[in-house]
């Protein structure tokens, strides 16, 4: 066997979150870094996903990491010398009842203190501002500058950015092993090619906590699979991403218009994920509710032709906030999974944050509700 090679930081999983951080690892540190992804990068949940961009409805708590994220989106194109199609045309909640119009008021209220400004908007001021809506809507809540982007080229676009920052990227490269070797580590693959790094950092998704357990460290993660479906392509009428906010599960339904006209709808029930494999079920019932919904609250799409659906594998924590930070076991170790179905959008913020913490030793945003360390007890 060939020694292993030698690298400062190893990445592990080349998602959303892996490449954001091999990229910010290079762009402000010097460090010599490695990411390795087990199959394609962005090939699961990073590139899957609705591609929503947004603040509104996120905790208090996470409102730096979105806002730190808001603004990379914002200069995407400058930083990575592509396009991903980040449009910010605001992110507008809807609702059908008035319990419902109180709840999302006060979370208006009450997030200002985080830094977000919303614009809650009548029936009336709704129909003037997008005029799409049946009239059974009862207020609207608008973030103007979130926005939506191309989830399929986004971890590509980062991943090779990164290599021209002298990232190596290896794909096709899955890491079955992780151990501590003297004051670093050794990441031993299924082909038995290995690695030797001073730092290693997990992002592997809904696959890390087999890794995490390796040290002792597992986390309690669910998987689950969010619905997606697509329309034929209508006239292009560049708007904000629009969700129904509601206590009702199988109300819930979000979707966004691309520029190629299509409508990407999403929302409701999740389906089962097959982890061994890496496939996400579709659950075909949730699809034709999401699609009576979006009738619902536009009756104008009555004769929109559905043409496409697919899932992602997400995976999810029992207090609904991801695993973000350094090992509470090991020195050197760091973590970044468990996104909850909220990762897209502050993968570029989480991506900075954690290249502070593994280069400097420490980040500007606080990290502690997201430490490893609460599911303790479980190991
Ligand atoms: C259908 C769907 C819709 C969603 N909609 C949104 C949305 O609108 N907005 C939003 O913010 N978030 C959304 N999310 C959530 C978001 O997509 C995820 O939170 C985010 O992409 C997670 O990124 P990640 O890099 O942690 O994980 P992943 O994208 O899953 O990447 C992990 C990578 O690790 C690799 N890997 C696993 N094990 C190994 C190993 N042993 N060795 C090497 N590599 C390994 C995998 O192959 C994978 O590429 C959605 C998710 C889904 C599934």
């Amino acid at each position: 066997m060939s020694a292993p090679t030698r690298t400062d930081v190893l990445v592990l999983g080349g998602g959303a979150i892996g490449t954001a951080t091999a990229f910010f690892l290079r762009l402000m540190h010097e460090r010599s870094v490695t990411l390795l992804e087990r199959e394609l990068v962005g090939r699961q949940a990073s590139g899957t996903n609705f591609g929503g961009v947004r603040r509104q409805g996120r905790t208090p708590q996470q409102m730096p990491i979105a806002h730190l994220a808001l603004r990379t989106w914002s200069r995407v194109r400058e930083l990575l010398g592509e396009d991903l199609e980040f449009r910010p045309y605001g992110h507008l909640r809807v609702c059908y009842s008035q319990e419902r119009a109180d709840v999302m008021a006060e979370y208006a209220r009450d997030i200002r203190h985080a830094g977000l400004e919303l614009t809650l908007l009548t029936p009336r001021q709704l129909k003037r501002h997008v005029g799409i809506f049946s009239d059974k809507v009862v207020m609207g809540s608008l973030s103007p500058e979130d926005g939506h982007a191309n989830p399929r080229i986004a971890a590509p676009a980062f991943a090779r950015a990164a290599r021209r920052l002298g990232v190596e990227l290896h794909e096709h490269t899955e890491v079955a092993h992780i151990e501590r070797d003297g004051s670093g580590f050794l990441a031993t693959c299924i082909d038995g090619r290995q690695w030797r790094s001073e730092q290693l950092v997990v992002c592997c998704g809904a696959w890390s906590s087999r890794l995490s357990e390796q040290f002792g460290e597992p986390a309690p993660l669910e998987f689950r699979a969010p619905s997606m479906a697509v329309t034929e392509p209508l006239p292009y009428r560049s708007g904000p991403m629009i969700a129904v906010n509601s206590g009702l599960i199988d109300e819930v339904m979000y979707f966004r218009q691309i520029e190629r006209g299509n409508i990407v709808i999403g929302g409701g029930r999740r389906a089962e994920v097959d982890l061994d494999n890496a496939r996400a079920h579709v659950n075909p019932d949730n699809i034709l509710r999401q699609f009576r919904e979006l009738q619902r609250l536009v009756p104008a799409f009555a004769r929109v032709q559905l043409i496409r659906v697919w899932s992602g594998v997400e995976s999810y924590l029992p207090d609904n906030k991801p695993v973000m930070g350094a090992s509470a076991r090991v020195d050197g170790l760091y973590y970044a999974f468990g996104f909850c179905g909220e990762g897209f959008a502050i993968s570029p913020g989480v991506g900075e944050v954690m290249a502070d913490l593994i280069a400097r030793g420490r980040s500007d945003i606080d990290l502690s509700p997201y430490d490893i360390a609460r599911f303790a007890t479980a190991t």
